[in-house]
């Protein structure tokens, strides 16, 4: 028994500024000691640091539909969750950089698409947790902003947690993620990573799935491999993305030009190789300048207070 959803009334879409906003003012607890809402609250969370736990991306999605779906890992105040994000427009903003940048890919190029798109495209967003599956997960479907379509949606919620849809566009965690930018880079770091690693592993479906993608005309060895007509398969497993992670660690450490491009023949110096869990210096400050509020991580401050379901 719930509202059943018409294509027609799904209209509504939010920026992330938009998402933060709705939170912000929104749905005050009944014990405010440690925040008065959602929003204050989201700071005992922390996101996920390391390059290699965002390895869950499906790359024949990003490359093949320009969708961009990451489950971000966050430690919350008792428990583990996971928060999903979902994107459109990545792979046309690194191409448009890449474009403006000399036709050369670079990490910062990608990191500056992510971030622009998260800072200015409709964003999607779930959480794995209770506040968000019985508050949110059904009013997020209702108003579009919810990676779930309405196949999934669970209805208002056992004993109806938010009638009015009153308590902002997601949990501490949704929140937690949509406020602190810094897991950008990091997926930035497993792309760049996927690149290279198809560019010199996966040749065929690099050169039919991301090459023409990236440069904006079919690789020439497309035509000599007769490629056109193949359908390829972009393997994403999270075990190949860990070993591909692995393996973007070292490739920094190999001499400039010992890899060469195979689509070019030129040495690698044209695609920049910084180490994936040291990300290069690159400029954060688009996603800073944009943010609401940037909070640092505090996993220390965890506590075993209950989640408020
Ligand atoms: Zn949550």
């Amino acid at each position: 028994m719930y509202i059943q959803i018409k294509k027609s009334d799904i209209l509504l879409e939010d920026t992330r500024t938009m998402l933060v906003s709705k939170s912000r003012g929104a749905g005050t607890y009944q014990d405010t000691s440690r925040g008065k809402n959602r929003f204050e609250r989201k700071k005992y969370s922390s996101v996920a640091k390391t390059v290699k736990q965002y390895n869950k991306i499906d790359m024949n999605r990003l490359w093949k539909e320009d969708i961009l779906e990451v489950s971000i890992p966050v430690v919350g105040e008792h428990d583990s969750y996971t928060v999903s994000v979902k994107m459109e427009g990545v792979v046309k903003e690194i191409a448009a950089n890449i474009k403006n940048n000399k036709n050369q890919l670079e990490y910062r190029t990608i990191v500056q698409a992510i971030t622009k798109i998260f800072n200015s495209s409709n964003i999607y967003v779930k959480c794995t947790c209770k506040d968000y599956k019985y508050r949110f997960a059904h009013w997020n479907i209702v108003n579009n902003v919810s990676v779930d379509d309405s196949s999934n949606d669970p209805g208002p919620g056992r004993g109806i947690a938010n009638p009015k849809d009153d308590k902002g566009r997601g949990c501490k965690h949704v929140l937690l993620v949509l406020a602190n930018g810094d897991w950008l880079m990091k997926v930035a770091s497993v792309i760049n990573n996927y690149i290279h690693y198809a560019e010199e592993k996966l040749q065929k479906p690099f050169l039919k799935l991301i090459f023409p993608k990236l440069y904006g005309y079919p690789a020439e060895e497309m035509v000599e491999q007769d490629l056109i007509d193949t359908d390829d398969y972009l393997d994403s497993t999270e075990g190949l993305i860990d070993a591909i992670n692995a393996y973007g660690k070292n490739r920094g450490k190999y001499k400039a030009g010992t890899n060469k491009n195979p689509v070019t023949g030129t040495g690698g110096k044209s695609i920049k190789t910084p180490n994936s869990d040291e990300e290069a210096k690159t400029d954060t400050k688009s996603t800073k300048d944009k943010s609401d509020e940037i909070e640092p991580n505090s996993d220390s401050k965890m506590s075993p207070e209950e989640e408020e379901v």
